[in-house]
């Protein structure tokens, strides 16, 4: 990019799932992801709104491989709604590993966003759950707070983050992801899938220093 992005009072920061268990040393930490909390930090000082989202399961979550006798972490299983990749138990309710990492500081966040906390289904996206038919609530929210352009950014890339991004888009909202202020699982071909995807997507794919 050559000229730098401009934040209006339109545009809003996803800040996506910045949790203590998709750091390292977390239940399903997600490589160096402990790296995006200070981008976070930074980027957030130049939003007027900024969104955070949260990764909320009961124990016992149907995401988790240990919820399915015989089943390891990281396999897929067929679902109601489609494909699901199994997880590590994480982000469990109230649990350390589903607060957010110590080091994020943006007291501005004006939204928590909760996802995951139907047992029987998965919340990767932050508008909606894994049977992209169940909605989060977030894009009421943008929108009756006349919020137009999503900016992204957080773990994982190719998971919560680019999911967040589609769906961002099929409902209309431009979209902005961050790339460098995210990290990615990368689970058979998901970070590649997840680069394809954003090329139809999102309006532009950025660096943090794209934004003035
Ligand atoms: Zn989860």
């Amino acid at each position: 990019m050559t000229e730098k992005l401009k934040i209006t009072d339109t545009d809003v920061l996803l800040a996506v799932d910045p949790q203590n268990d998709f750091c390292p040393g977390g239940k399903l930490a997600v490589p160096r992801g402990d790296e995006v909390v200070p981008l976070l930090n930074r980027l957030a000082e130049k939003f007027a709104h900024v969104v955070l989202t949260q990764d909320w399961h009961p124990a016992g979550h149907m995401s988790f491989a240990s919820s399915h006798p015989g089943k390891k972490p990281f396999e897929t299983i067929t679902v109601a709604y489609g494909p699901q990749v199994l997880w590590p138990d994480h982000c469990i309710q109230g649990t350390p590993g589903a607060e957010f990492h110590e080091d994020l500081d943006i007291p501005g966040a004006e939204l928590i966003v909760r996802k995951g906390f139907r047992r029987a289904i998965d919340s990767y996206s932050a508008f909606f759950e894994n049977d992209h038919r169940t909605p989060t609530g977030l894009a009421g929210y943008l929108r009756e707070r006349g919020l137009r352009r999503v900016f992204l950014a957080g773990l994982a890339l190719d998971f919560c983050v680019g999911w967040s991004a589609e769906d961002a888009h099929r409902h209309g909202f431009e979209v902005v992801v961050i790339e460098d202020a995210s990290r990615a699982i990368d689970v058979d071909g998901s970070l590649a899938a997840t680069r394809a995807s954003l090329v139809r997507v999102a309006t532009a794919v950025v660096g943090v220093n794209d934004v003035a």
